[in-house]
């Protein structure tokens, strides 16, 4: 019970902390979007106001920077001077202006804001500032004698009123009790002044010490979660987009009562038109400043967030959390934003970019959502589970993922013409196709060598082939989409940060993606001709072991690959193994021993050709056509030989080899 009370306070001042700071994100807003109206006024004007606009942009950045602490203590100050200057005016308002005894006063907004008799007036003025006057000594926390002056000096000019003063002795006594109480804020805030030094000084000491330890990224880190930087922005956006919405409804209606004749004004119900103009509108005027874009993202954030939960619910994913699409989609939409020059456009225009760019984004987000399906798709796979409760869903997911692209291209191209936008999507989508159909396939094998029971020996190669494969095409996708981002590039619209995004995605989507397929391709290559080295057991040899092989617990059925510790595993088994580490998987000796110096080769008879290694059958072509590049050629080849010629022994030979082998094992080590 208290820690949820705990719990809830601790909540309500942290939406208290994000809510004082969206006036700061406001106020800059504001500064940024206003034009120099008056541009006749000068030179020193435009100085003036320029200094002005900066100092306002600095006030509101150290306000925003604030520690939740001194943030509160900045509100209440400025809620006390808010309060002391709202007495005074009442004040002189009815100093000046009011007649106690006649009073009836309609503002001109309409409202009868003040009542009608003498009496009542009097009371509603005295409880006002009574009010009012309590607002201030609690807000400054004043001392009883301090208090009890505040509270006669702003009701003085009240009883002035009451024993009817002369027209003169009252605004005497209006000012007198307006200056006591400014003089009185004036020594508060004087009073408040160093303390406030202080802890500015503080904070700037902090961040420093910060800076210097942990660097600039880790106090930038620190500061983005300590202002809670996202929901700032989030709420700036979304009070905006409000604000904005109840404007143009007003207007809106405002203009349909002064067009259409009294008799159908009641249609009341906004038409879709209207709607659409609206939302536009909203739209357009959502991103028309880099703070709003930046807003705009914080909201996309968080709904790819919740999209990303749900969908790892959906999937019964066993990540509790996801923060990579909350973090990729905000990220990716204000790079996009930045590269079109979003926020500069046209209002037209921009909503023909927005547009495209969130087709590029959702296309992204899709590409995302199935980097997080496949882990779960290849672990279902894996573990043969029958529940068709588990495959569903991640199998939905995926055929999502295979019709959304084909339906989104197909809408787009009886839309538009083609141009370099619409190629990009209809790549990022025939790519995101390929890419679901590698993984559904191999899902597929995977089934199927459950399904099957024995060991499918070529099932290893399959799946690298079809992985391959997709990685192949998906290079060239790279390719091609640097190459239309060149043209965009040259042609269209050139900009730094264009640049950089296309250095990023050479480097990521083609370099990376090249390097790792190549170091794939010759891990498995030299795999491969590890296990080609290694001596076949089969037939008698092998009956008599009566083992089962160590890494599946399956028996061996055809033949087995004899490491030189004497352990025997059926070869693609092993080859799986040897992808990962180089050591045997029960003994942890070295399986393969490269870089020997090769010793005066003994007359050696070569091995029979039935005992040629079985595995190597598809391998050995290629093995021998690149033989030239790998530089330890000579000794696995003396490997081979040497294993292929000793591995029909009997147990004396075998044991001789052991030893052999061990002392080989020293020799190196
Ligand atoms: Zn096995
Ligand atoms: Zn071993």
């Amino acid at each position: 019970m208290a820690a949820t009370q705990a719990r809830l306070s601790q909540r309500a001042l942290a939406g208290l902390d994000v809510a004082l700071r969206v006036p700061c994100v406001f106020i800059i807003d504001g500064i940024f979007n206003s034009y120099y109206d008056s541009p006749g006024s000068g030179w020193g004007g435009t100085a003036g106001r320029t200094l002005l606009r900066v100092l306002g942009v600095l006030a509101a950045c150290v306000v925003l920077l604030l520690s939740q602490k001194a943030l509160f203590k900045f509100y209440t100050l400025f809620l006390a001077v808010v309060v002391g200057a709202a007495g005074v005016l009442i004040n002189y308002h009815a100093t000046a202006h009011l007649d106690l005894y006649s009073a009836y006063y309609k503002t001109a907004l309409g409202f009868r804001l003040l009542p009608r008799s003498g009496l009542t007036l009097w009371l509603g003025v005295a409880a006002v500032q009574m009010a009012l006057g309590v607002g201030y000594i609690f807000l400054l926390k004043l001392h009883s004698v301090l208090a009890a002056l505040v509270v006669v000096a702003l009701m003085a000019p009240l009883w002035g009123l009451v024993v009817e003063l002369p027209g003169e002795a009252r605004q005497l006594v209006a000012l007198g009790s307006g200056l006591l109480l400014a003089l009185h804020m004036a020594g508060c805030l004087a009073l408040r002044l160093p303390c406030c030094y202080y802890s500015c000084r503080y904070v700037y000491l902090l961040l420093r010490h910060m800076y210097r330890i942990y660097g600039l990224q880790l106090l930038l880190e620190d500061t983005w979660k300590r202002i809670r930087l996202p929901h700032v922005l989030r709420l700036f956006w979304l009070t905006r987009l409000a604000a904005q919405a109840l404007i143009l409804l007003y207007v809106v209606q405002a203009v349909r009562k002064e067009d259409t004749a009294p008799a159908d004004a009641q249609g009341g119900l906004l038409s879709g038109e209207v709607v659409w103009e609206v939302t536009s509108n909203l739209i357009i005027s959502g991103c028309d400043s880099t703070l709003t874009v930046l807003g705009m993202s914080a909201v996309i954030s968080s709904l790819a967030h919740y999209l990303g939960l749900c969908i790892l619910l959906f999937i019964g994913s066993t990540e509790e959390e996801d923060k990579r699409l909350g973090f990729v989609a905000p990220v990716l939409f204000f790079i996009l934003a930045l590269q079109t020059g979003l926020s500069s456009l046209e209002p037209d225009e921009r909503l023909v970019r927005l547009s495209r760019n969130m087709c590029l984004l959702l296309t992204a987000i899709l590409h995302f959502i199935h980097g997080m399906t496949e882990p779960v798709l290849m672990s279902l796979s894996a573990s043969h589970t029958p529940s068709y409760r588990r495959h569903l869903p991640v199998l939905l997911v995926s055929l999502a993922l295979f019709l959304l692209p084909v339906v989104l291209s197909y809408f787009l191209w009886n839309q538009y013409v083609l141009n370099t936008w619409l190629f990009a999507v209809t790549a990022f989508c025939v790519e995101l196709c390929l890419k679901v159909l590698v993984s559904v396939t191999v899902y597929l094998l995977f089934m199927v060598d459950g399904v099957y029971g024995a060991l499918w020996e070529k099932l290893d190669d399959y799946v690298y082939g079809v992985r391959s494969t997709g990685s192949v095409l998906e290079f060239l996708f790279g390719v091609v989409m640097f190459a239309n981002g060149a043209y965009t590039m040259v042609f269209e619209a050139g900009s730094k940060i264009r640049a950089c995004m296309m250095c990023l995605h050479a480097y990521f989507n083609i370099y990376l993606q090249a390097r790792n397929g190549w170091r794939t391709f010759v891990h498995r290559r030299s795999a491969a001709q590890k296990i080609n080295s290694l001596p076949e057991a089969s037939g008698a040899a092998l009956r008599a072991v009566q083992d089962v092989c160590a890494i599946c617990y399956q028996e061996f059925s055809g033949s087995a690959r004899v490491t030189p510790c004497r352990h025997y595993f059926h070869a693609p088994c092993l080859r799986k193994w040897l992808y990962i580490q180089d050591s045997c998987p029960m003994c942890h000796q070295r399986v393969y021993v490269e870089e020997r110096p090769a010793p005066p080769a003994p007359p050696q008879a070569p091995p029979p050709p039935g005992e040629e290694p079985a595995g190597g059958g598809g391998a050995e072509q290629p093995a021998a056509a690149q033989q030239e590049e790998i530089g330890d050629n000579d000794s696995i080849e003396y490997d081979e030989e040497e294993w292929g010629a000793r591995s029909g022994g009997g147990g004396a030979a075998q044991e001789e080899q052991e030893e052999q082998y061990l002392d080989e094992q020293e020799e190196s080590d």
